[in-house]
């Protein structure tokens, strides 16, 4: 089956009894053993039927093994990193999620070694990736500079160390990039972002091959009750089925809009892994089977301004989902982030990110134009 035939289908064995097409919603938290022949259910901090469900669905579009799912990506990211023991060292990417940044801060505390380099350059990859290192964490392509990371280059590295490769698929969905075909041993995702894809439920997912690393992340799981329930579970199951649909509307009106941000007065940068002028272009083009629907771009008028100034973007974090959102790294997403450090790394106060929605795109473009005039 192809890609948009089986965000439809996985998952989703007709329910004998009753024929419903859809998989019904668990909400049980405790199975008894002698109506189940063979007992399969016990508990649901450990499983439900409708979270099974969900995960065989996201294994099989993401053409993975495995699938653990989450209350949410931070809940997965927490998983995945409790593979780390003390003195044991991690390496991430410098541009990364705000609350992955904030977890492996903490791992600190524990005493795991935490060194973050900018992956998307080759020689400091090779160069951080020369001694020890037991998990390397990517996100690719980054928040919000949307720099492209070589996943192939970047796992044959930590695999020569015998390092876990873990990628943040997040950004691009499995619609575009599947990290495990270019060597990554772990896929995560925030399913509250592409994957349910309506703003309207948290979820995350640990996508893997191997069923002892597939184990682990099930076992903590249970002792850490990061579970979904089984109505966030379904809500996941149905967002995920118009993935293919949404994402290739999303990426269609983002090219538009970035041809429009290029002629744009006001627009003094567009970041874009679809531009050739992108550093990351030639690795996108390989990587990702399109360029994604997030366009951060830089603005020489009023950010807050053009921020109030759109009527159909909303002002607000987070990405993926129908509507069209719009903000401002530096005052929201990123604020927490010392300003030194901030603006080093490029996350500037002129920085504007979109997150691209399904709507028409000539409103779309009206909007933005509207809102980048009134800034000015
Ligand atoms: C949102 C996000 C997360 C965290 O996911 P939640 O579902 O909000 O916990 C992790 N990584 C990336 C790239 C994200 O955008």
């Amino acid at each position: 089956m192809r890609f948009a035939t089986r965000v439809v289908h996985s998952g989703h064995e007709v329910d004998g009894p009753h024929g419903s097409v859809v998989p019904p919603i668990h909400v049980a938290t405790t199975y008894d053993r002698f109506a189940q022949d063979p007992p399969t259910h016990f508990y649901s901090r450990g499983e439900n039927p409708t979270m099974a469900a969900l995960e065989r669905c996201l294994a099989e579009v993401e053409g993975a093994a495995h699938c653990a799912v989450f209350s949410s990506g931070q809940a997965a990211a927490t998983t995945a990193l409790s593979l780390l023991s003390p003195g044991q060292r991690l390496v991430c990417c410098d541009d990364v999620y705000g609350g992955t940044h904030a977890l492996i801060t903490g791992l600190r505390r524990f005493g795991v070694l935490v060194d973050q380099v900018d992956l998307s350059d080759q020689d400091l990859a090779a160069a951080a990736l020369a001694d020890d290192v037991a998990m390397v964490w990517l996100e690719t392509p980054t928040n919000p500079l949307l720099k492209v990371i070589d996943i192939a280059a970047v796992s044959r590295l930590a695999h020569a160390r015998g390092a876990l490769v873990v990628v943040d698929n997040t950004f691009a969905s499995p619609a575009l990039q599947q990290p495990l075909r270019w060597g990554a041993d772990v896929s995560l995702h925030s399913t509250t972002k592409f994957v349910a894809g309506h703003s309207d439920v948290l979820g995350g997912a640990l996508v893997c091959d191997d069923p002892a690393l597939h184990r682990a992340f099930t076992d903590h799981r249970t002792l850490a009750g990061n579970v979904p329930s089984g109505m966030d579970c379904f809500l996941v199951h149905r967002g995920v089925k118009t993935l293919s649909v949404r994402v290739e509307r999303q990426v269609r009106t983002a090219q538009t809009l970035v041809d429009l941000l290029l002629d744009a007065p006001g627009v003094t940068e567009v970041l874009y892994p679809g531009l050739p002028t992108h550093p990351g272009h030639e690795i996108a083009a390989r990587q990702l089977s399109a360029p994604g629907s997030i366009i951060s771009f830089r603005y020489a008028g009023q950010v807050e301004k053009l921020l109030a100034g759109t009527d159909l973007f909303a002002c607000a974090v987070s990405l993926g989902g129908v509507r069209s959102l719009i903000e401002c790294p530096a005052l929201m997403t990123h604020r927490p982030i010392p300003v030194e450090v901030r603006v080093a790394a490029g996350i500037t106060d002129d920085l504007v990110r979109l997150s691209i929605g399904i709507e028409d795109p000539t409103d779309l473009a009206d909007d933005l134009t509207t809102a980048l005039t009134a800034g000015l």
